[in-house]
């Protein structure tokens, strides 16, 4: 039975994958993400059912579309790789035996893992278009504060656990405090130095994590992680690249999501749970 509720983990995890590549496209064109059908962005050809499997299908049709043999992307297998990951990684934070496979452990997991999810999304959008769209930050303030209510009412506990006030407090802290920073910003530059896109996605992030440590412990983490990708990529590229920072909040988040108890104590050992 454990064994079983871990494979469908991986095997939606990659289902959702395949849906967030189809968000990915989608939505920043400002496109339906559930009409039409999914198809080839070139020949416009509706994609067989049979070629929709996750991954699998990608290999199969060597990344070419079966009707006109457009190229497609490598980013499909990977985004579904990491869907079919994260669930997996969701799974074992809350579900880690057989004894912890009840209502409660499965719906934080499959909470946690839809708001990592949302934030591959919002991440690779992000990169690819220099916005994060409302979609994936402000609705997922509401998500995160009703996904904690219903934890509580369910008697779930421990970690990502922090109940429904603590998602209310966390977002506004996360809306005020880089709200704060990008109004301060602004004033002083005179140019908009930080988005409002990442002010909302750090109040979804708030209301997921909760005030102390989560939100404090998301946003160092995935700031130092982002400064050293930054330099990474300075010295490799040799020129200046803009870095959106909405990518390094969401590892920041995924990371204190999944491992916060454990990387707390010697990273913050103030901030420790
Ligand atoms: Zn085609």
């Amino acid at each position: 039975m454990f064994a079983l509720a871990g494979l469908t983990a991986v095997l939606l995890g990659a289902v959702v994958g395949s849906f967030l590549n189809v968000v990915i496209h989608r939505l920043p064109r400002g496109e339906s993400v559930v009409r039409p059908r999914s198809h080839c962005p070139r020949c416009l050809t509706p994609i067989h059912p049979a070629h929709l499997v996750p991954i699998a299908s990608w290999i199969a049709l060597r990344a070419r579309c079966s009707h006109c043999s457009a190229p497609i992307s490598a980013r499909y297998p990977w985004v579904e790789a990491l869907g079919a990951l994260l669930a997996t990684l969701s799974f074992q934070r809350f579900v880690p035996d057989a004894a912890h496979l009840d209502a409660a452990s499965l719906v934080a997991a499959t909470a946690t893992f839809l708001f990592l999810a949302n934030l591959v999304a919002a991440s690779l959008i992000d990169v690819r278009h220099r916005i994060l769209p409302d979609e994936c930050t402000v609705w997922a303030v509401p998500a995160g504060i009703g996904a904690q209510a219903l934890l509580e009412q369910l008697g779930a506990s421990g970690h990502g656990v922090v109940g429904w006030r603590m998602a209310v407090l966390g977002a506004a802290a996360g809306f005020i405090g880089l709200g704060a920073i990008a109004a301060a910003g602004k004033w002083l530059s005179g140019r908009e130095a930080l988005g409002w896109g990442d002010v909302k996605l750090l109040a979804a992030i708030g209301a997921w994590c909760g005030p102390v440590p989560g939100l404090v412990v998301a946003t160092f983490t995935g700031s130092v992680i982002g400064s050293v990708a930054g330099l990474l990529a300075l010295a490799i590229t040799r020129r200046r690249t803009y870095l959106p920072y909405g990518p390094s909040l969401a590892v920041g988040a995924a990371i204190w999501l999944l491992y916060g108890d454990r990387v707390t104590p010697w990273l913050l050992p103030s901030f420790a749970p």
